[in-house]
């Protein structure tokens, strides 16, 4: 009987085991995870349970679903080596584990920031349940949060702890919210947005260092002002977590590099989610995405793959973020942004933008357009090239465009 080992029991983990039964595996699953929760998801931890401290917190599955599944967990156990010899995995101090094919899923870590007065109590980072509980539990009526990092996950934070009676500075080093991601024209609707909301947003800003004695007081910032704080967020992007494959002698560069089977460099060790450098041949590049979407889709290709399914994995990259009631979605993952075309009205939070290369959408931003941003991710995965003229278009229905 075969064993499968998956390590890292966060999202892609979660999926990786469920899509290892549901596609017909009889053998041992082991699922490992540092964590020491049944693997949950985490866009929740930065929207609803920050924005509502009564929001209840959701695991992908309970324990008896995983019990019924003969499906054993090892959870609060770091693995802390993997030798490829003997096909054994080191848990913990002691324990170790036998493996037929592996799986890593582990994801990233919240990218630390190396200033002064970041170890003070009221600084905080988030990527996980504890995070974003201990976030919560200081957004108070009357409260001062300084958010360091206008991407997403700062960004959400801010809308969050303005819904809860915060008033809130971001800061952000580069000329643009988002930029690292979105074109200019959305950062500058979501710079409005968040400025209408009450956030002071302070743009091409770093943060010098915090200060504070028992507790943080105030952030100095880059151009010297200090800003009184009851707490600091740091959202500065993620590491992903390759020390465990790296040290096996695993391909690393970026993430775990792995093939459109999700294989690594050793043909019995798989890789998905956060951590993976892949290629994605819609992108036409190879690529780290750090996405629900991916973290999911990808683990349930690899658990196919190594049930022997041999199916290539190639999606066409989607995230969302939700701020003050705005819906972003976008798809793609262009590193270009000269050639848009708008839709709708984008400065009213109701339209899109897309990029192109040529003919070719190489991503699509949608303002609260869930609906069409399904139907473009169609269009972008068939390959379709509409006019400018017809995606600009209010007339012309991306379900025409697909036939
Ligand atoms: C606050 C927040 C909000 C987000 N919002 C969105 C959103 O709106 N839309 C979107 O598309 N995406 C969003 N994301 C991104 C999305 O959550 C991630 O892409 C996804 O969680 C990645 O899943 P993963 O399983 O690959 O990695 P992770 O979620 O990082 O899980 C990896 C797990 O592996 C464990 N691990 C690591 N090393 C070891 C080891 N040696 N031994 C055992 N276990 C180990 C870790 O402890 C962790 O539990 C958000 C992320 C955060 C943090």
């Amino acid at each position: 009987m075969d064993s499968f080992v998956v390590i890292g029991a966060g999202q892609a983990g979660g999926r990786a085991v469920e899509a290892l039964r549901a596609s017909g595996f009889t053998g041992r699953v082991d699922l490992v995870g540092a964590e020491p929760h049944f693997p949950y998801e985490r866009p929740p931890l930065s929207k609803e349970l920050l924005a509502d401290d009564g929001a209840p917190f959701e695991l992908i599955h309970d324990e008896a679903w995983y019990e019924e599944r003969d499906i054993t967990l090892h959870l609060g156990t770091p693995v802390t080596a993997i030798n490829r010899d003997t096909k054994r995995i080191t848990v913990g101090e002691s324990g170790s584990l036998a493996y037929d094919k592996l799986l890593l899923t582990t994801g990233g870590a919240a990218r630390h920031l190396n200033i002064e007065g970041t170890k003070l109590p009221g600084v905080h980072y988030l990527r996980t349940i504890e995070d974003s509980r201990e976030i919560s539990a200081m957004l108070r009526e009357g409260g001062h949060i300084v958010v360091v990092g206008g991407g997403f996950i700062g960004l959400e934070i801010a809308a969050s702890a303005r819904q809860r009676g915060c008033a809130v500075t971001v800061l952000e080093v580069a000329s643009r919210l988002m930029g690292r991601a979105l074109p200019l024209e959305i950062g500058e609707v979501f710079a409005v947005l968040h400025r209408e909301n009450g956030a002071d947003i302070q743009l091409e800003t770093g943060i010098e260092r915090i200060e504070g004695t028992a507790h943080v007081e105030r952030a100095i910032t880059s151009n010297g002002s200090a800003i009184e704080a009851s707490g600091v967020v740091i959202g500065v992007g993620i590491m992903p977590e390759t020390t465990l494959a790296a040290d096996a002698g695993l391909a690393v560069e970026n993430g775990i590099v792995v093939d459109e089977f999700c294989r690594t460099s050793d043909p019995a060790i798989y890789a998905a989610g956060d951590v993976t450098n892949h290629t994605n041949p819609f992108v036409g590049r190879r690529l780290r995405l750090e996405s629900w979407q991916n973290a999911q889709n990808q683990a349930i290709a690899a658990a196919q793959n190594m049930n022997g399914a041999n199916t290539p994995f190639k999606e066409v990259p989607w995230f969302w973020s939700d701020q003050f009631g705005v819906n972003l979605q976008m798809c793609g993952a262009p590193d270009v942004w000269d050639n848009t075309v708008a839709r709708g009205d984008l400065a009213a939070r109701d339209g899109l933008l897309f990029q192109r290369v040529g003919e070719k959408i190489v991503g699509a931003t949608g303002l609260n357009r869930p609906r069409d941003m399904r139907f473009i991710k169609r269009l972008m995965t068939a390959g379709k090239t509409p006019t400018a003229a017809q995606l600009a278009d209010e007339d012309i229905g991306f379900r025409d465009l697909l036939k």
